[in-house]
């Protein structure tokens, strides 16, 4: 179950198996991770991260980096880049000792950026930032040159190292590239490559002021570190002109080949980090690792297994163009994972008073019912049987309607492991007409659940004995959003689903859960798989539905009649 056991293939796999065949880069493989410490690694990320430590893995010779990318101080902080650190790993994935920070780089960035600035392919301008955004031109006009831009080599100097040495404000002035102004690419018409920023930075604390941009940092980065193949998403495409610029200027010893992907996008999700920020930071959910949040520590505090999530990555594939996945998907993946794992127990979520009139008083009866019919290897347990039970309250109705198989007035249903029970009287509470206990009779000769007369019934309902059942919270969520792209909007937080999260408080399980502790996994029969919550403690356990069964009778109520 560690890894998928397809071999994957893909266009870049394929550009890679080609480059050890012609022994390129000494047969060499060297792929990186390069997250950003501003945020929480999402779903998004675990499928660049399958990729770039996947394919380390399957080759003899891979070597995957974890690399953070943090040259931009005001934005990141040690707890994203402990938290990402823990995802990484928990998704089953080992860097060993190759953990680098871009920050560890600035001293020879900017050295590069001299050694530009020496070539006459780097100048210090003053235009601000609208005044430089007028002058790119668009896609369809050229750009004008900066009235600066020929500024003599000495004086770039000079101003770059003023610019270093703090006697500028933040936004005095930029270091840029010389390239093209009047170049079909945006890109390269003279891109921003330092900026002034006067910000402790996480880990350099106040030895910098000025801070080299994403792309002058990543490409110089990748070279440094000998990276092989720089996989990134499609969106970098255009910038790949200026990281082959940048490192053929430099002619540096390493020039990784860059390779553009499809980012994962999911139906009702938001992928973006800055988006998910603004989740958490306007409370909209408890926090980064909120049950219902796409990120790695949400999915997995939900109760999503490190297998599920790789085998969805897996089975999206990689390809060259943008697409988005039915989160359905990643359920089925899960769901198809949980079932071999999950130990099957039974949990009553809106309980309902049943009493047996014909079973003795005091008696209570040890019913044997095994742990997972999928894995006989998981044993059996006892469960009590008693005359007073609960079962789901959606599960009698004393007007069903046409193709409800469970408990009506009259009816006869089987209780799961245990016997044929028969409903004989309801009793309603007389204000509010609810009902609020059911009489019923058993039959002894059905014990384990099975008559000896072949009489049949159509109903299997849960249940749970009531001097033994253990309350508990229970936590059910739904998407996060109602529609399934909730970016179509201009503000994606007016489409949040009001309902996404629904907590129940007085359910009851049954007792062999009494020493559940966080982390432990459970199928609740006909609710689906559970997990224990973080917040759980002895004296209240605390479940989080992970994901819901396939519910065939939802489907038959919605339909129309
Ligand atoms: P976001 O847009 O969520 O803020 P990002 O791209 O800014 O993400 P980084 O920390 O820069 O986040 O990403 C690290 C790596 O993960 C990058 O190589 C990036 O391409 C990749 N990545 C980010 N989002 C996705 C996604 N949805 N699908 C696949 N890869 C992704
Ligand atoms: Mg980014």
């Amino acid at each position: 179950m560690e890894t998928p056991s397809r071999k994957p293939s893909d266009f870049i796999r394929d550009i890679i198996e080609q480059d050890l065949k012609t022994n390129k880069n000494n047969a060499r493989i060297v792929t990186r991770f390069p997250p950003e410490p501003n945020g929480y690694l999402h779903i998004g990320h675990a499928k660049s991260i399958c990729l770039n430590f996947g394919i380390a893995q399957e080759n003899e010779t891979g070597i995957c980096h974890l690399r953070f990318d943090d040259t931009n101080p005001v934005k990141e902080e040690q707890e994203y880049i402990d938290a990402i650190k823990k995802d990484v790993s928990w998704l089953g994935f080992d860097w060993g000792e190759h953990e680098y920070y871009a920050s560890d780089y600035f001293e020879k960035l900017y050295e590069y950026a001299v050694m530009l600035i020496k070539n006459g392919q780097a100048y210090v301008c003053d235009l601000d930032m609208e005044e430089i955004r007028n002058y790119r031109g668009t896609l369809t006009k050229p750009g004008q040159n900066s009235p600066y831009r020929n500024r003599s080599i000495e004086e770039n100097l000079n101003l770059f190292d003023c610019m270093r040495s703090g006697k500028f404000e933040d936004g005095h002035c930029v270091l840029r590239a010389k390239i093209d102004m009047s170049s079909g690419n945006l890109n390269m018409r003279d891109p921003v490559i330092y900026r002034i920023l006067h910000a402790i930075h996480h880990r350099t604390d106040n030895k910098w002021c000025i801070y080299p941009m994403y792309d002058f940092t990543h490409c110089l980065s990748d070279s440094i570190e000998g990276i092989t193949h720089s996989i990134c998403t499609l969106e970098f495409e255009d910038h790949r002109p200026l990281y082959d610029w940048i490192l053929d200027q430099l002619k540096v010893d390493c020039h990784p080949r860059q390779i553009e992907f499809a980012r994962l996008n999911l139906t009702y999700t938001v992928m973006s980090k800055r988006k998910l920020l603004e989740l958490v930071e306007g409370g909209y959910v408890t926090g980064w690792d909120d049950p219902r949040m796409p990120t790695i520590s949400g999915l997995r505090r939900r109760g999503y297994t490190k297998d599920a999530i790789r085998d969805f990555c897996g089975r999206i594939g990689v390809a060259k163009s943008n697409s988005v996945v039915d989160i359905a998907l990643l359920e089925h993946c899960l769901r198809e994972d949980l079932n071999l794992r999950a130990q099957r127990v039974m949990a009553v979520l809106r309980p309902l008073r049943v009493i047996i009139d014909n079973y003795p008083e005091n008696q209570v009866e040890e019913l044997e019912a095994e742990n997972n019919p999928e894995d006989t290897g998981m044993g059996c347990r006892k469960i009590p049987f008693s005359k007073v039970l609960y079962i789901e309250q959606e599960d009698f109705r004393e007007d069903p309607p046409k193709g409800f198989f469970r408990l009506t007035p009259g009816g006869e249903v089987r209780l799961k492991h245990a016997y044929y029970i028969k409903c004989e009287r309801v009793v309603k509470d007389e204000q509010t007409g609810k009902v609020v206990e059911l009489h019923c009779t058993y039959d002894s000769k059905t014990r384990g659940g099975w008559s000896q007369d072949g009489r049949k019934v159509k109903g299997t309902l849960h249940w749970v004995s009531a001097t033994q059942a253990i309350e508990a919270e229970v936590r059910l969520y739904d998407h996060l959003f109602l529609k399934p792209n909730p970016e179509e909007n201009d503000d994606f937080k007016t489409n949040l689903n009001p309902d996404s999260l629904v907590k129940l408080t007085s359910c009851l399980v049954e007792p062999s859960l009494a020493n559940a502790l966080p982390g432990n996994r459970y199928q609740f029969l006909r609710h689906g798989y559970f997990y224990v919550d973080t917040d759980s403690t002895k004296e209240l356990l605390v479940f989080n539905r992970t994901v819901s069964l396939h519910d065939a009778w939802a489907k038959i109520e919605k339909s129309p009649k």
